[in-house]
């Protein structure tokens, strides 16, 4: 299970997505970004989602 925090893209949001790969995670950020923040998924912020895509175990060690 990986997931990206909207937070950790400089965003003030506490938007979670989750999903087992960055197909699905990335689907759900499209559908949250363009809805709430009025952002455009462009292939330069779907490559910095990408980079801020964690694997959650290893998520919970750096906390
Ligand atoms: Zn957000």
């Amino acid at each position: 299970m990986k997931d990206f925090h909207c937070r950790d893209a400089g965003l003030d949001c506490d938007f979670v997505a989750k999903g087992n790969d960055n197909k699905e995670i990335m689907s759900q950020v499209a559908t949250h970004a363009t809805n709430e923040h009025k952002m455009q998924v462009t292939p330069e912020l779907a490559k910095k989602v990408e980079g801020l895509i964690h694997d959650e175990s290893s998520h919970a060690q750096t906390r």
